[in-house]
């Protein structure tokens, strides 16, 4: 595979038409083209000569579209196919306010949770800071938005894969998601999804990049969290609610966390006074998901009114709770799922 052009920031890109021995203003041209989801072929401000220098070294094209399906609520997904061939998803949720598009930033993952389509073939690689932001220039673009006035307005890192098992190539790509001159969507417009890898909360929390931090605790325990989720063998609950706190000391930012309702796993009743003496009084938000039934996992969700119940006992108990509104499920909305049906 050729080099991603849009894994560089404008810096990097004014560095690289100095060593090709171009003017200085190129790099606005070039990267303003990039930014509105161009191809280097499509730049046309750019001379023949140096379109064909860059085409010899980058990828014209590193995230294309390969398919959309389209939910009768108006949810798009897309199957987006990558410069060698392999497959990611992802999805872009319309609401009043906006957009909301999550992306992918693993092929596969290897944090095989029990519930989840993205681990059942395992990872396959790590994407790199461009081929997470192209997803986002491919729809923007689609969307008819451009760098300056965006289509999409917000970024939820919760596609495919661990981003924090690809630390480096997500943080690269939150600093150039939200660069002023790029696309430029605030840290507070995107929300970083986590399994709950502590070592790499405690590094983003000093990153500067004050992203909205969303952990999947899915369990108020850590024997039964260890059942569905094998990451908790590494890390225990405790240590997972000191990184959090770490992280809310650092950037100020409450913290979310993701707890999937599992019927025999974690939604009985006596999960939620678990959750609940665990949580209460903590800067933090639960969200409850009702599970998307992956057939190959073999798990059941729990009914629309028992997971109200549910979030009932949370705010009587005193937590910040809400149950996620299922959209797209008719398009096969949970992560991994559009790219299993296709790889079989
Ligand atoms: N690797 C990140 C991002 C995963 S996707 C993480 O673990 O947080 C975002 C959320 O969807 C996570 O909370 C994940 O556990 C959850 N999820 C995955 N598959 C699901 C399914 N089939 N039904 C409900 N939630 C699911």
């Amino acid at each position: 595979m050729k080099q991603i052009l849009q894994d560089l920031s404008f810096a990097e890109v004014e560095q690289l038409m100095a060593e090709l021995g171009e003017q200085k203003y190129r790099a606005g041209q070039l990267y303003r083209g990039l930014m509105r989801g161009k191809k280097i072929a499509d730049i046309t401000e750019l001379s023949a000569a140096l379109k064909q220098k860059l085409l010899q070294r980058f990828e014209d094209e590193p995230v294309r579209i390969a398919e959309i399906y389209t939910s009768a609520d108006g949810t798009e997904k897309y199957l987006f196919a990558l410069a060698d061939g392999n497959i990611v998803e992802g999805v872009l949720m319309s609401y009043k306010y906006g957009r909301t598009q999550c992306v992918s930033t693993q092929v596969g993952c290897r944090m095989n949770c029990a519930f989840c389509a993205s681990g059942l073939n395992g990872l396959v690689r790590d994407l790199t800071a461009g081929e997470i932001l192209c997803q986002i220039l491919a729809v923007n673009a689609r969307c008819g938005g451009t760098a300056e006035k965006r289509a999409v307005t917000n970024v939820v890192l919760m596609g495919s894969g661990e981003p924090l098992d690809n630390y480096a190539n997500t943080v690269r790509f939150l600093k150039n998601v939200t660069a002023p001159g790029g696309i430029n969507i605030s840290a507070r417009n995107i929300s970083l999804s986590t399994c709950g890898l502590v070592p790499q909360m405690r590094a983003l929390a000093e990153e500067g990049i004050p992203v909205n931090l969303t952990v999947s605790l899915h369990s108020p325990n850590d024997a039964e969290r260890a059942r569905i989720m094998p990451v908790a063998k590494a890390y225990s609950i405790a240590e997972i609610l000191r990184a959090c706190d770490y992280y809310f000391e650092k950037t100020g930012r409450r913290y979310i966390f993701e707890y999937s309702l599992i019927e025999g796993e974690n939604a009985d009743p006596a999960h939620a006074a678990q959750l609940i003496s665990l949580l209460r009084g903590r800067p933090c938000h639960v969200n409850l998901i009702r599970l998307n039934e992956v057939k190959e996992r073999g798990l059941c969700g729990i009914s629309e009114k028992q997971a109200y119940r549910f979030l009932g006992l949370l705010e009587k108990g005193g937590l910040s709770a809400t149950l996620r509104r299922t959209i797209g499920g008719d398009i096969g909305g949970a992560c991994g799922q559009l790219r299993a049906k296709r790889l079989k």
